[in-house]
């Protein structure tokens, strides 16, 4: 084999780059490994100030794909020391022979891409090139550190230590007068260490940080007993789970218990020493503000318990910003550190650093002299070892150029333009946000058996395609959207180096999520991904996820319990079945006022609630009508999402109760929809309405009811209507719409039992009446203005689109909503779904709009 012509060339050879190094020559493929250290073990290689240690317990965080490594090695503690983990890494490297497939103090300086011979050219600081036909990015998430933004940083003429490059022999403090500038993860640890030396300690802090106590010792017995029982689960559910970590996820909310319950739950989780335990006390700490200050709260009274100078006990409390959206410390009596004497906490925000100077620093209104400076600024994350290098794809693109405003990446393992480039724990994918021996074996394991499959197929080059990327983007987002991340200005979100784009840089979605997304790609054939040869090319393009991923948790979560279907019972059974449904549901906000009556229908009386808003009136008023396909469902069954529009629009909301199929068919619920109409506009200005201002609205077959009033109120005297608001409506009986295939299963409302509500609810004869199928009335000018909302996963979504590209030709001015991501029934679920949220508010900002 040439040493200067490789199938693969590895950088970086900590974890990643030395599981890559051996699963390559397991599997046959030439490769270097080029290392800019003298040694493996990559962060633990570099990171050796003192009190270096990994934050996840290292029962969780160690190789599981050498066996025979659980036995060999015994950790001392709950959470080993940076020497300990880094002498784990030169055992496995020992023991695999890998050293010899490793070149040491050679960093990679270039990269660039031949399109003519399908090949990577790599280009050393040493000055050799190595041709390869792939190109793998182990360089590590934080693996640069951050220059430190600071004037004066190169005047200072004593010792200056970087807590990520910190010397192989050590550093004594004793007796000195110390300056730690930051107060990130490395300078909690290092911190209460470096107390202990020096005569004089001085922290400048820009922005305090969560940090929680280690209670550091000797494994945790249940987790030994866990693993000593079936190793393998253990091991299959920390895959599956969101963070890498087999931890049960909590399904109660921090705001559904008592104060005094969440004190003693936190309490609990604080003394297991666990950094993902608090933020896993409860399910909605990471999407909730108020959830979230529930945690934040306690942590705040820890530290202040813990401090004794109150005022030093509030620079240290973190506030702001919400637990977890920036990396959470942990420490061994970090926070009590600062009752020594001889330490001091300066705030950065009211003292800044006017400069560095010779001797010492300059802030706030002193000047002191300081015998050795420590610089624990952080790193810059995630992007930055990979555009250190000078990639250059295709067409003389440069990775630093296409990620100027932020990174593009296929699952956070490829990028458009930089064929057979693969980066392992890159940005998109959940890297940072995991436990990253997790990340980095599946990252490895999926590269591994894609060089391999090709290798079989006979394909040179694979490079995902724009559309799977924009999608990937797209998820991304979707998945950041939903928490409270993007509102912080963390590391996580590129807000530490200047001029770095504002993303969220690893992907949220959870370990578990990624890893089936990421099996799903190479189930469907390399889906979003185009591989050629010179046999044959292959483009399988696509969006590999477009629903949104709280919607599809809830599908998951439903589909574990085994529902029978609706189409399945009987209706009275599909009323007690909906009933049951509806009781377990958050309420939805309060209202000013709810007011239970009836109303003359056609037939006979019905049933409605009046929902008002706490500002004063008259309001406009909306006439609701329930979704529940004519046969179930009633005028207090979708509670929630009238509660929600009527706080959210400030307008009053009739909801109304209509007969039901199948004791009343087809038409008596379009007739008691246009009856209850015509009484709430007789009588609104009784009820305390603006009789000029009302509107229809409904959901599901409720839609098709108020479709329908809008229709009947033009063709029979009025009332006359300010707006329409229909979300996901029914509004075409002859069910052959394409989304009727499409989504025909596993979205809740399926194709089958769509067809079961029809049958209940009209003859096939009378489905072609516009009373029933409003989409195939023969005239739909003059009807007002209308929202119509449908989604994504709906089987009634191109009927619903229909509709509404229908009413528009008529003249309608019509505001059409495509919920992306979205089902049947998601954007009804108020308070569970945070995707729900800006559709709902769409639709708030539509009632508004019609009624001026
Ligand atoms: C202080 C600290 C504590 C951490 N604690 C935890 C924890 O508790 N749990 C957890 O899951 N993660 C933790 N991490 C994250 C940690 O980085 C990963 O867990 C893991 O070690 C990363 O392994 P890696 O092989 O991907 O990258 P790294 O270990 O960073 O190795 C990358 C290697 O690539 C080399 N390299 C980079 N660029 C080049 C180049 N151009 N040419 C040649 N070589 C190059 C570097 O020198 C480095 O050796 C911690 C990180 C730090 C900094």
């Amino acid at each position: 084999m040439s040493r200067s012509d490789v199938d693969v060339v590895v950088v970086g050879a900590g974890f990643a780059g030395l599981y890559l190094l051996h699963e390559l020559r397991e599997n046959g493929f030439s490769s270097r490994v080029l290392e800019t250290g003298d040694d493996v073990g990559g962060t633990w290689y570099w990171n050796r100030y003192p009190g270096a240690r990994c934050d996840i317990s290292t029962t969780d965080y160690q190789f599981t794909w050498d066996p025979e490594l659980h036995d060999e090695w015994s950790w001392s503690e709950k959470h080993a020391t940076q020497p300990e983990i880094l002498r784990y890494a030169q055992h496995v490297a020992r023991k695999h022979d890998l050293y010899s497939g490793i070149d040491f103090e050679t960093r990679v300086v270039g990269a660039v891409w031949s399109d003519e011979s399908r090949k990577w050219t790599i280009t050393t600081s040493k000055g050799e090139n190595i041709t390869c036909r792939h190109y793998v990015m182990a360089t590590g998430c934080l693996s640069m550190p951050k220059e430190p933004d600071i004037p004066g940083t190169d005047r200072y003429k004593g010792p200056v230590y970087v807590t990520g490059r910190w010397p192989h022999d050590g550093v004594d403090f004793t007796g000195q007068r110390v300056a730690v500038i930051g107060t990130g993860s490395s300078a909690i640890q290092s911190i209460p260490l470096i107390a202990e030396q020096a005569a004089e300690l001085v922290v400048f802090q820009r922005t305090p940080n969560f940090s929680v106590p280690a209670h550091n010792g000797p494994q945790p017995a249940d987790r030994v007993a866990r693993l000593r029982e079936d190793r393998g689960a253990y091991e299959a559910e920390a895959r599956l789970s969101t963070s890498g970590v087999p931890i049960q996820p909590s399904t109660t909310s921090a705001l559904a218990v008592a104060p005094d319950t969440a004190r003693e739950m936190l309490e609990t989780a604080w003394q297991r020493g666990e950094l993902l335990a608090l933020g896993a006390t409860f399910m909605d700490v990471g999407i909730s503000r108020p959830a979230n200050e529930v945690v934040s709260d306690f942590i705040r009274s820890k530290i202040a318990s813990i401090v004794k100078d109150p005022k030093t006990a509030e620079l240290l409390s973190p506030r702001g910003y919400p637990f977890g959206t920036k990396r959470p410390c942990m420490d061994t009596n970090y926070y009590q550190t600062f009752n020594l004497p001889h330490v001091r906490l300066v705030d950065l925000n009211t003292d800044p650093i006017r400069s560095i100077t010779e001797t010492g620093i300059d802030f706030g209104s002193e000047s002191r002299e300081f015998d050795a400076i420590v610089y624990a600024t952080g790193f810059d994350a995630m992007t930055g070892a990979i555009v250190a290098v000078d990639i250059e794809g295709r067409d003389g693109m440069t990775l630093k150029k296409k990620w100027a405003n932020g990174p593009l990446t296929y699952l956070g393992l490829t990028s458009v333009g930089f064929p057979n480039l693969f980066m392992i724990t890159g940005p998109g994918s959940p890297s940072v946000l995991s436990n990253m021996m997790v990340s980095i074996e599946q990252h490895v394991e999926w590269i591994r058996d894609t060089l391999v499959s090709m290798r079989e197929e006979g394909f040179e080059t694979i490079e995902p395609t724009p559309r799977a990327e924009e999608g990937w983007r797209a998820h991304c987002e979707d998945c950041a959207s939903i928490t409270l991340f993007q509102d912080t200005n963390s590391w996580y979100m590129g807000a530490n180096v200047p001029g770095k784009p504002r993303v969220l840089f690893p992907y949220i979605g959870g370990v578990g999520r990624y890893r089936k997304i990421c099996d799903e790609v190479t189930a469907r054939g390399f889906l979003g991904f185009e591989l050629t040869g010179s046999v044959a090319t292959r483009c399988n393009d696509g969006v590999v996820r477009e629903i949104q991923p709280d919607v599809e948790s809830v599908l998951e979560m439903m589909a574990t319990l085994g529902l029978p279907p609706i189409e399945a019972m009987s209706p009275v059974e599909a009323r007690a079945f909906s009933e049951a449904s509806s009781a377990v549901r958050p309420p939805g906000p309060a209202v000013g006022e709810m007011i239970d009556g009836s109303l003359p229908g056609e037939a006979g009386p019905l049933e409605y609630r009046l929902y008002r808003p706490a500002s004063g009136g008259p309001h406009p008023v909306v006439v609701y009508f329930h979704g529940g396909g004519w046969v179930f469902g009633s005028h207090v069954s979708d509670d929630p999402l009238c509660r929600d529009l009527c706080v959210q629009a400030d307008v009053a909301i009739v909801s109304v109760n209509y007969r039901h199929a199948p004791e009343d068919r087809f038409p008596a619920a379009a007739l008691d929809g246009y009856a209850a109409l015509r009484w709430v506009a007789a009588n609104a200005a009784s009820l305390g309405f603006d009789p000029a201002r009302i509107a229809v609205a409904g959901w599901s077959a409720g839609g098709n009811v108020a479709a329908v009033a809008a229709q009947m109120a033009r063709d029979n005297g009025g009332p006359e209507l300010r707006g329409q608001l229909l979300l996901t409506p029914v509004t075409d009986g002859s069910r052959q719409h394409q989304s009727h295939t499409d989504n025909a299963d596993g979205y809740i409302l399926t194709k089958s039992l769509m067809e079961w509500f029809w049958n209940h609810y009209a003859d096939p004869a009378d489905r072609s009446n516009p009373l029933a199928s409003p989409l195939l009335a023969p005239d739909l000018s003059g009807l007002p203005p209308a929202m119509v909302v449908t989604a994504q996963y709906d089987p009634l979504r191109d009927e619903g689109d229909a509709y509404a590209e229908a009413l528009s030709a008529a003249g309608v001015h019509v505001e059409h909503l495509r919920a992306k991501g979205h089902t049947h029934t998601s954007i009804t679920m108020v308070d569970m779904l945070p995707s729900s949220v800006p559709p709902r508010r769409a639709m708030a900002s539509a009632l508004r709009r019609f009624f001026g």
